[in-house]
């Protein structure tokens, strides 16, 4: 038995005496076209000429390095919500206040979907979309994005902190200030410092 399967509503279908018309519809595309012939075209002619990306662009991920060391603390949050399991990580102890470091850090560009996920999870802005789009790599090894080849220095990324900065949602760390204290060596209690706030030690 055949199925009748409905696309449409017989509504859309029905064309008003205008409509029928057509040469109007034809002559506003033709106009249209016509028009952009005598104006600046849009088109970049990539790769010789870059392309300017905003801050809200999410190209590779990288890591944060900030005085000369990553910001990382190895909580392995952004390996565990990462969807296609890119992030491959081992922590060590170290001297810092921090106390934990990642002594291995790796991703696997062959596997990132640059959804982002790490950047949101990360309670310190350690790991940030970086505007590096176009990048190479001819084996599966070379794939595998190392720590020599994650850090970026902050100043590089100004941009996108600056950008998260402004997009974070206002009311985190004000209703929830329980994790102020829990959490005195993240970025985001920095910032509340530096905004007056008194964090608990
Ligand atoms: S951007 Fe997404 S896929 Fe890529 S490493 Fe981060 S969480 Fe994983
Ligand atoms: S979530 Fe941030 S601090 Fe935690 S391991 Fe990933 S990059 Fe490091």
């Amino acid at each position: 038995m055949a199925v009748r399967i409905r696309t449409a509503s017989p509504q859309e279908r029905k064309l008003s005496w205008w409509d029928k018309l057509y040469f109007p519809a034809i002559l506003s595309g033709l106009a249209y076209t016509f028009g952009r012939l005598f104006k600046k075209p849009v088109t970049v002619q990539y790769p010789e000429e870059p392309i300017e990306l905003g801050p809200e662009f999410r190209g590779r991920p990288v890591l944060v390095v900030e005085n000369g060391k990553e910001r990382c603390v190895a909580c392995g949050l952004c390996a565990r919500v990462c969807p296609p399991f890119a992030i491959h990580m081992q922590a060590a102890e170290t001297d810092d206040p921090k106390e934990r470091y990642p002594a291995i850090f790796e991703i696997n560009m062959l596997r990132c979907i640059y959804c982002g996920l790490c950047e949101e999870v990360c309670p310190e802005e350690a790991i940030v979309m970086s505007p590096e789009y176009d990048f190479v790599f001819r084996s599966r090894e070379e794939a595998i994005y190392t720590k020599d080849r994650l850090l970026v220095d902050k100043k590089d990324l100004e941009a996108r902190l600056g950008w998260l900065r402004q997009m974070r949602n206002p009311q985190i760390g004000k209703r929830f200030r329980f994790r102020i204290s829990n959490n005195i060596h993240s970025v985001k209690a920095r910032h509340l410092v530096a905004e007056g706030e008194e964090i608990a030690g």
